[in-house]
C-alpha cells in the first residue's frame, strides 16, 4: 500500500459539486484520491509513505492535452511562417516520410518530458510508430490517449488499419488503464472513397472513440462544399461518423448548422488556439460552441505548429483570443478555461474518474508554487493560473498516484539523455532531408 498526504494546500477541485476552493489536506491511497479534508489529517501515526508540505502550493487536477502529435517536437521551428498546405506538402510530409521508429520514440519522450514539466498529466497523440509512443508513455508514467494517424490513401490505407488494430490489442488499457487507444483518421479530406466508412466500422467493432481533424481551414470547408455540396461536418454526420464518440480537433470554420450538429451529436471539440493562430487558420467560435452545450477541451497540437507544448500558455491564449474576437471580456472566464483544460478534456476523451479532484477519482494532480513574484499577491487563484502563471511555476506532478515531478525535478525521466537523443534524431532527419 502506498499512501501520500499533501498537507495544507489551496485546493482547486474543478468539480461541479464542490466549492471552487478548499484549504486543506489531500490523502492519496495507491492511485486514487481517498479524502479531501478541511481539517488537518493526523500525521503522527506514520501511516504515510510520503507527506508533502503544500503550504505554498495550489493543487489542482492535472492538465489534459486533447490533441497533438508528440514526435513532431523533432521538427520544432524547422519550418515556420508558411500556410498550412505549403507547410505540410513542402516541409513536414517529406521529412515525416524519413521517420524511423527510434525518432518517434525520442521525439515523443522529448514532448512527454516538456508536458510533464508544464503540468500536463494526460496527452493525446495521433501519429505513426505508435507502439513506440506507447512505450515512452508507459515508461514515463504519464497518462496517454493514443491513435495511429491514418491518411487513408495509397500504401497507408491498409497499413493504417493494421497498425491501428495492433495498437488496440497490444496497448488499450495497458499500465492499469493509464494507456488508452482511440481511432485516428487524419481528416474528412485525407482519404480515398470508402475510407471514412471503414473507420466507422472499426469504431463499431471496437467501441473506441475517434479523433479527427475537422474544419481546420477555410479551404477544407470550401472544397467539401464544392465537391460534396455540404460542409465537412455535415458530411461526417451524414455517414454516421458522429453516432460514435468523436473528438474533433480545431473546428475553426463552422456554420450555425455545423454547431447544431456537433451539439446534437455530442461531439467533443479540441480547441487549439496556438496552432490555429500560428498557421493562420483562424479562430474557433468557442463562445458559441460552449453556449450550444458542446464540450470543449484544449490542445497544443504538435510542436511544429505551436511551437511549445505548454498548456498554461494554451489556456491564456484561449481566454484572450475569445475576448479579442468577440470584443467581450466576459466571453470566457478563467474558471471556464480551467474546466476546458481539465474536466471537460477528460469528458471529451472519455476518461473516467479523471479531470477533477474528489474522493474516488484518480490521483492525477499538479501543484503550482505561489511564492513567486508573478503570483504575488494572491487575490484570485483561478485568474492567477490562467493569466499570470507559467509552466515554470509547476513544481509537482502526480499521475495515477505516482510523483513524476517533485520540487521541479523529473522523477521518472533522464532529461539530459532525452535532449541528447532527440537532438541526434532531429539532426539525422534534417540532414537526410537535404539529400
Ligand atoms: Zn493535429
Amino acid at each position: 500500500m502506498s499512501k501520500t498526504l499533501i498537507k495544507n494546500s489551496l485546493i482547486i477541485p474543478l468539480d461541479y459539486e464542490q466549492p471552487d476552493y478548499i484549504k486543506g489536506d489531500i490523502l492519496i491511497n495507491e492511485n486514487m484520491i481517498e479524502k479531501i479534508s478541511k481539517k488537518p489529517v493526523e500525521t503522527d501515526n506514520n501511516n504515510y509513505d510520503q507527506v508533502i508540505d503544500g503550504k505554498n502550493l495550489i493543487i489542482m487536477p492535472g492538465l489534459i492535452n486533447t490533441h497533438g502529435h508528440a514526435a513532431m517536437s523533432l521538427l520544432r521551428s524547422y519550418a515556420d511562417d508558411l500556410p498550412l498546405k505549403k507547410w505540410l506538402e513542402s516541409k513536414i510530409w517529406p521529412i515525416e516520410a524519413l521517420l524511423e521508429s527510434d525518432d518517434v520514440y525520442w521525439g515523443a519522450m522529448l514532448s512527454i518530458a516538456e508536458m510533464i514539466r508544464g503540468g500536463t498529466t494526460t496527452f493525446t497523440d495521433m501519429y505513426y510508430y505508435m507502439d513506440r509512443v506507447a512505450e515512452a508513455a508507459a515508461m514515463s508514467g504519464i497518462r496517454a490517449v493514443l491513435s495511429r494517424g491514418m491518411i487513408g490513401l495509397g500504401f497507408d490505407l491498409e497499413q493504417g488499419f493494421r497498425d491501428s488494430k495492433a495498437l488496440i490489442s497490444d496497448w488499450h488499457g495497458a499500465e492499469n488503464g493509464r494507456i488508452n487507444v482511440i481511432i485516428g483518421p487524419h481528416s474528412a479530406y485525407a482519404g480515398a472513397s470508402g475510407f471514412l466508412e471503414r473507420v466507422v466500422e472499426l469504431a463499431a467493432e471496437t467501441g473506441l472513440p475517434i479523433q479527427v481533424h475537422l474544419a481546420e481551414t477555410k479551404d477544407e470547408v470550401e472544397t467539401c462544399l464544392a465537391e460534396q455540396g455540404c460542409s465537412s461536418t455535415a458530411m461526417l454526420s451524414e455517414i454516421g461518423f458522429f453516432d460514435f464518440k468523436v473528438i474533433a480537433a480545431h473546428c475553426v470554420h463552422l456554420s450555425d448548422r455545423d454547431i447544431d450538429i456537433l451539439a446534437e451529436k455530442k461531439v467533443g471539440v479540441s480547441h487549439n488556439p496556438g496552432s490555429n493562430l500560428k498557421l493562420g487558420s483562424g479562430i474557433a467560435p468557442i463562445k458559441r460552441l460552449l453556449e450550444s452545450g458542446v464540450n470543449v477541451g484544449l490542445g497544443t497540437d504538435g510542436a511544429a505548429s505551436n511551437n511549445n507544448l505548454d498548456m498554461i500558455e494554451e489556456m491564456r491564449l484561449a481566454a484572450l483570443v475569445s475576448k479579442g474576437v468577440t470584443m467581450d471580456p466576459t466571453s470566457i472566464n478563467a474558471k471556464t478555461v480551467l474546466q476546458m483544460a481539465t474536466v471537460m478534456g477528460a469528458e471529451i476523451l472519455g476518461l473516467e474518474k479523471t479531470g477533477t479532484l474528489k474522493p474516488g477519482f484518480k490521483a492525477d494532480l499538479i501543484g503550482l508554487r505561489t511564492d513567486r513574484l508573478n503570483l504575488t499577491p494572491l487575490h484570485d487563484p483561478m485568474a492567477h493560473i490562467v493569466y499570470a502563471s507559467a509552466a515554470a511555476d509547476v513544481s509537482l506532478v502526480m499521475v495515477d498516484g505516482r510523483l513524476l515531478l517533485e520540487d521541479g525535478i523529473l522523477k521518472t525521466l533522464d532529461e539530459e539523455k532525452i535532449r541528447a537523443e532527440s537532438s541526434r534524431c532531429a539532426d539525422r532527419l534534417v540532414n537526410a532531408g537535404k539529400d
